[in-house]
């Protein structure tokens, strides 16, 4: 049996303008950027990673802002719709003003019994904030007995002290995410017999499915559409990575994907994690990363951001890089505010 993932470990995407980009995440939405670099294997493309104080895993969503050099992406089977993040089951009427304040168009609902706010970034990605159908602060502080689904309590998202989102409203880390296929089977056998994942729920054209581990982030949904496949693009989500523990891990999926006949990619050293990418069978692209050795490997924790980092072997063309990338002003947080 290969080992079995905790649950989501990043999200990243497609985006278009760095600037708008940057500003919706860390200003409106109050994730803090937790590292500001290039893409890897294209330096004169950044890549954003926002995510909780630390940037831990389970919290990090990232983008390569494609600026006007990008094609626009085609939401499709094989995509991921939406990317959910926990909030506190109070901070639902908080988030709903928040956003209207900034001029962000919000669908609310209720999804097997919590209430789920959903809207879109500035280039069209899905997005939303799930309050989890548990206890209220009141509840909890009446002294209730914990329930099963009582995990946002649990979730181990770290708060920026100086965010622009008061600590008790901020996000908490991944809720979920949901991946929209042409058929649930196919993906289905991927997150049960490979990853681990157990089926949980139903509802309409959705099934639910979570890890062992049943805390922050072991949530995954499926839809089915009857939507062509997806044109990866601005305003697409790239791939969705899984929580790994170690390397070993890695090597013990990277056989398990192969028993199934899919070839995996990695493990590939990304400085931030260690990581092994595979297409599963209804196209969504699945990376699944190392907990560590995290952000912190050549920022201290403080300074997370702050400044344009490169990896060594980009570091003698620093002036090129920098003259070649799109402009961009990091967003600028005055603490504490509404
Ligand atoms: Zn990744």
């Amino acid at each position: 049996m290969p080992p079995t993932t905790p649950g989501l470990h990043h999200v990243t995407a497609i985006a278009g303008d760095p600037q708008a980009n940057a500003d919706f995440y860390v200003g409106t939405l109050g994730l803090r950027f937790v590292k500001r670099t290039v893409n890897h294997d294209d330096p004169q493309t950044y890549h954003f990673y926002f995510g909780d104080y630390e940037g831990s895993p389970g919290t990090n969503v990232t983008f390569f802002p494609w600026s006007e050099r990008g094609r626009d992406g085609e939401f499709g089977a094989g995509q991921t719709r939406d990317t959910a993040y926990l909030i506190p089951p109070d901070s639902v009427d908080y988030w709903t003003d928040r956003l209207a304040d900034d001029g962000v168009a919000v669908e609310e609902s209720e999804r097997f019994g919590d209430t789920v706010l959903r809207f879109s970034d500035p280039d069209g990605i899905g997005l939303e904030l799930v309050a989890s159908a548990e206890r209220s602060s009141a509840e909890r502080a009446s002294g209730d007995e914990p329930r099963a689904s009582d995990h946002a309590a649990d979730a181990d998202a770290v708060p920026w002290p100086d965010g622009p989102v008061p600590d008790e409203h901020q996000l908490r880390g991944f809720h979920s995410v949901t991946l929209a296929v042409r058929e649930f089977g196919p993906t289905e056998e991927i997150l049960t017999d490979v990853l681990g994942y157990e089926r949980v729920a139903e509802d309409g054209d959705r099934r639910r499915y979570q890890t062992p581990a049943d805390g922050a982030h072991s949530i995954l949904d499926l839809v089915e559409t009857d939507a062509g496949r997806g044109r990866m693009g601005v305003g697409t989500v790239h791939h969705v990575a899984f929580t790994a523990e170690s390397v070993d891990e890695l090597e013990a999926w990277k056989e398990a994907y192969g028993e199934r006949g899919l070839s995996a990619s990695g493990p590939i050293d990304r400085k931030y994690f260690r990581s092994l990418y595979c297409r599963e069978p209804g196209g969504v692209l699945f990376e699944i990363a190392t907990d560590g050795p995290g952000f912190d490997v050549d920022e201290s924790v403080e300074d997370l951001g702050s400044s344009l980092v490169l990896p060594e072997w980009l570091e003698d063309e620093r002036a090129e890089i920098e003259a070649a990338l799109p402009e961009f002003e990091p967003p600028s947080v005055a603490g504490g505010a509404r």
